[in-house]
């Protein structure tokens, strides 16, 4: 402690400049004594003190003086290093013009005085640069420090790479995002290439001075956006800056924003077409019930108002997925799951579709005691009413529908089968998808491309799976899987 005190206490009287002054004086004063000693010691009459050294070696006696000079010219820089000279020049002027016995006494004075000036100025002009250039370093490392905490803390990665493709420098983000690379070859590291790419090392157009802005999707996926430009190193080569902002979030939210876009012009154009085909043919066939002078027979009225009626179902169906797709998709939908039988839900379903569509055979082929499922009892009968909708509505008529149920590695599946036109092979891993319709030659009037989309929402929903199998022009079978009820589950 005691220390510390006295060595703050001596740096604190060396920063003082009234010590230097008084220090300047002193040896100023001190080496005056001394060269005028000689004179002093004949007018006392010190005997003792008369040596030849105070009498002989003036020349020596005045380079002492260099010591004020060059001090007052490190402390007080070149104004006082000038000033001191003239002083010592003053001095040195009685001996020069009253008691010097050489012939020409003043030249060497006026030359000393005039080289010792030279050396303090000099010092004072050294002192001077060195001090501007550690305030420059000072400044400089405060500039660095203060960067290099701006890149610590920015939230995009920072990339340097050198004109010979190596990674210079990575900030914290970048390291965090890609793992370290100092000192790695760019093209390496962000993209395990052997050899420079088109992509991030576009070092040409950037070292000729270009900025360039761009958009990479790397293989696990992670977008970035990428701004490059030049800067110039410590070492005075041009480098390729590289800002790195992940941007993968903002991509999806764009995508899903662009496919729920196209989804909603997908369903005005669909839903809009389908709806107004029932109508139209509704609203004609109002108009011929209408007119009065024109007299219908039974077998004629009939026939409209069953045309009438088929319509009206085509409406109540197409509103129904619509309702249920969109349902489905708010989460407003929930299944309230109860343990049934699949057996009881397939047998409703098909004495309904028998008694619609009575132009098809349906058949029934069930596995006799199928375990209970535990599903919401309406939604799994939508989901057979779309199926065995769509196999009448894509195959001939009088042609055989069969639904059949088993249990597979403790599941249970129900598989819809019909002799229709099929489903080519491309158009089968997209026809779960919504709005999505095939481009057979048969089309179901009133399709909106939403019918398997709400069977498949449903089936996931259970814990299942739903899929297709086809042959082109000998039919299509849908199977779906569904978990068996845990014991006990529900019964309370
Ligand atoms: P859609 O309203 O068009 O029937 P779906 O979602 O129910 O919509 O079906 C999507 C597409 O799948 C249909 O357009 C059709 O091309 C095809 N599809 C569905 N079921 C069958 C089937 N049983 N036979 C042939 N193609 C089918």
């Amino acid at each position: 402690m005691g220390e510390v005190d006295f060595s703050r206490r001596l740096s604190d009287v060396f920063r003082r400049r009234d010590f230097h002054r008084t220090l300047i004086i002193f040896f100023f004063v001190y080496y005056s004594v001394v060269y005028y000693f000689g004179e002093i010691v004949d007018l006392a009459g010190w005997e003792a003190l008369r040596w030849d050294f105070f009498y002989g070696v003036h020349d020596v006696h005045r380079l002492f003086f260099l010591i004020p000079i060059i001090y007052a010219g490190y402390v007080f820089r070149v104004k006082w290093a000038l000033i001191t000279a003239f002083a010592v020049f003053l001095v040195f002027l009685p001996r020069a013009l009253l008691v010097s016995p050489f012939a020409d006494p003043s030249l060497r004075m006026v030359l000393f005085t005039i080289v010792s000036g030279i050396i303090g100025a000099l010092t004072g002009m050294v002192r001077n640069e060195s001090e501007r250039r550690s305030r420059l370093e000072v400044l400089i490392k405060t500039e660095r420090d203060k960067l290099l905490g701006i890149l610590e803390r920015m939230e995009d990665g920072v990339l340097i790479i050198g004109p010979d493709y190596r990674i210079r420098f990575m900030n914290p983000s970048m390291i965090r995002e890609f793992g370290e690379g100092v000192g790695y070859y760019c093209y390496e590291y962000l993209h395990g290439l052997d050899e420079p790419c088109d992509q991030v090392c576009k070092m040409e157009n950037i070292t000729n001075g270009a900025t360039e802005r761009r958009e990479y999707t790397f293989a696990d996926d992670r977008t970035y956006d990428v701004i490059a430009s030049p800067f110039t190193d410590s070492d005075g080569e041009v480098c390729q800056l590289a800002t790195f902002r992940n941007i993968t979030q903002r991509k999806k939210v764009e995508t899903e924003l662009i496919e729920l876009n196209q989804l909603k012009s997908d369903l005005l154009s669909n839903v809009s077409h389908e709806l107004r085909s029932p109508l139209t043919s509704i609203k004609g066939i109002v108009s011929s019930l209408l007119q009065k002078d024109i007299k219908l027979d039974d077998e004629t009225s009939e026939m409209l108002l069953t045309g009438i009626s088929e319509e009206t179902d085509r409406l109540a169906s197409l509103v129904t997925n619509i309702l249920n797709m969109s349902r489905l998709e708010a989460g407003a939908w929930k299944p309230e799951k109860e343990s049934c039988y699949i057996t009881d839900i397939i047998n409703e379903v098909l004495e309904r579709q028998k008694w619609v569509q009575k132009q098809y055979v349906f058949e029934a082929n069930l596995e006799p005691d199928l375990p209970e499922i535990y599903a919401d009892y309406n939604q799994m009968k939508q989901v057979m009413i779309n199926l065995l909708e769509n196999a009448a509505a894509y195959s001939e008529e009088g042609t055989r529908i069969t639904v059949t149920s088993r249990t597979v590695d403790g599941m249970v599946e129900v598989s819809v089968s019909d002799q229709g036109v099929g489903i080519p092979p491309e158009d089968l891993k997209k026809i779960f998808d919504k709005f999505y319709r095939g481009r057979q030659s048969r089309q179901k009037p009133g399709g909106t491309g939403l019918g398997l989309a709400v069977c498949q929402a449903i089936i996931q929903a259970h814990g299942g799976q739903i899929w297709a199998e086809s042959k082109t022009g000998q039919g299509s079978t849908f199977h779906f899987r569904l978990p068996v009820a845990p014991s006990g589950e529900g019964q309370g």
